[in-house]
């Protein structure tokens, strides 16, 4: 029915570029209109009569949502699941070397390793990339909690990567509005942490000439544009599509229902007249935990309507919460995170506390050897120790029984002190004058200029 809607859209278009007579070519422009009016509420009555599907998550094998990751009975997240369920695609091997190619460098470890995993369209933006076309990334943070923990690092870490490898301008969404509707936070404390997280944002070593990060309650009022968007967003989707989406209740805050629009915007270069310099078909790249794709699903089944290009995805598996596999890392649970402000004994003693793999004695440990499916310090050790020929040997040897889990945890320990050490000095230097520049209203400049 989309594709019909689309191919209706196109049609029109067509017919209006033919040259006629300025009286027929005005008839032809309130037909358009009318025609497109009449599409738009075809679309709108379809969701109505089918709207997504909303099991509850007691019903649900597993559930990945923007609120809730979790699987039944402590299960593993089965990723090809979500990846069918979501309708996004697998990266293979050959778009890791096409990216590799194209950026003339290593593919990040997360995207060599499977980390990230998924994608929407990112084949298309390589392909205008490949032609000289520009484009830009958009991620963004929810301030949960005053300081980063690591999972929340892992998007960013890849970004500035993304960034420094394709030299393209970014967009860093601080959603503070977002925890003050859905955690209760009064706005002040919500905007209080937007800070204190945005330092540790820049710390994560962003080129500031080409980065804007932005608090929502700081800018969206006074970026008429961007606001003009979310109301555009908002005409196009009806509220049984939110709740259903978004797994909002009639019982819940009204504001539940506006903030998906506020999330979607930034994915249109429209919505930042002064960054692009009114560049309304700059395509955009959002790299994100597969839990964000819901937001972006809505978007990109909206953007057509709006006559914008529909943002590209790039999406993670989670880091895993240190007691189990089953959800993430999460700032609503303390214990099931190592935050970057931690020292080095809290780093030491979360470690130790995670859930292994490793055998319960000696004897069975040198039989049969770790299970490093269910081992969480060896899974941390995947995403943040750098070398892969440690890392193999660690997986060869633990696996094999010829280790034991007290090593690992020990390494782990080292890797994620220096990580955290290596952040906090970073976290130092980090000045009121650089969270001034970084959150400057200004043109952002990209590699093509
Ligand atoms: P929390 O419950 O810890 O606040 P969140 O998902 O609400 O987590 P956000 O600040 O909204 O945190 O997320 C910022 C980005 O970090 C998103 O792309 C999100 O998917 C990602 N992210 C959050 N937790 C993890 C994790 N454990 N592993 C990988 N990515 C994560």
């Amino acid at each position: 029915m989309e594709k019909m809607v689309e191919t209706t859209r196109r049609l029109v278009d067509e017919l209006i570029s033919s040259t006629d007579t300025p009286r027929e070519e005005t008839r032809k422009h309130e037909i358009k209109h009318e025609i497109n009016r009449l599409l738009d509420e075809m679309l709108l009555s379809l969701e109505k009569r089918e709207p997504e599907s909303s099991s509850s998550p007691e019903e649900e094998e597993q559930v990945v949502t923007p609120f809730v990751v979790s699987v039944k009975d402590g299960g593993k997240i089965d990723y090809d699941k979500v990846i069918e369920k979501f309708g996004c695609k697998r990266i293979d091997e050959s778009l890791i070397d096409r990216v590799e190619r194209l950026t003339c460098r290593k593919a990040h470890v997360f995207l060599r390793r499977g980390f990230f995993f998924a994608h929407r369209d990112l084949d298309e933006i390589l392909d205008a990339y490949e032609r000289g076309k520009k484009f830009y990334l958009y991620t963004g943070r929810g301030p949960s909690s005053e300081s980063l923990h690591l999972g929340h690092l892992i998007p960013f870490m890849f970004t500035k990567y993304l960034q420094e490898a394709f030299k393209v301008p970014l967009v860093i969404q601080i959603t503070d509005d977002e925890k003050c509707i859905w955690k209760s936070l009064e706005p002040k404390d919500s905007r209080k942490l937007g800070t204190e997280n945005v330092k540790d944002i820049i710390a994560c070593g962003f080129d500031v000439t080409k980065t804007f990060i932005f608090s929502n309650f700081g800018t969206v009022g006074g970026c008429s544009k961007f606001y003009e968007n979310m109301v555009e967003v908002g005409k196009r989707v009806t509220v049984n599509k939110m709740m259903a989406t978004y797994g909002i209740t009639g019982e819940d805050p009204a504001a539940k229902i506006s903030f998906p629009a506020v999330q979607a915007v930034p994915s249109f270069s429209s919505s930042f007249p002064d960054l692009f310099l009114g560049n309304d078909k700059l395509p955009c790249l959002i790299p994100c935990a597969i839990d964000q794709d819901p937001y972006f699903r809505m978007t990109r089944d909206v953007a057509p309507r709006l006559k914008y290009i529909k943002p590209a995805l790039i999406e993670s598996k989670f880091l895993p919460a240190l007691r189990g596999k089953n959800g993430k890392m999460s700032a609503s649970d303390a214990n099931s995170a190592i935050y970057i402000n931690d020292s080095a004994e809290d780093i030491k003693r979360k470690v130790n506390s995670a859930v292994t793999g490793g055998r319960d004695n000696l004897e069975d440990q040198i039989k049969y050897g770790a299970n490093l499916e269910e081992d969480i310090p060896f899974q941390y050790l995947s995403f943040f120790l750098e070398d892969d020929a440690e890392l193999e040997h660690i997986k060869k040897e633990y696996g094999e029984g010829r280790m034991q889990s007290g090593e690992v945890k020990k390494r782990l320990t080292q890797v994620l002190t220096e990580v955290v050490e290596r952040h906090r000095k970073a976290r130092a230097a980090v000045t009121e004058e650089m969270v001034d520049a970084f959150m400057a209203v200004r043109h952002l400049p990209s590699k093509f200029e």
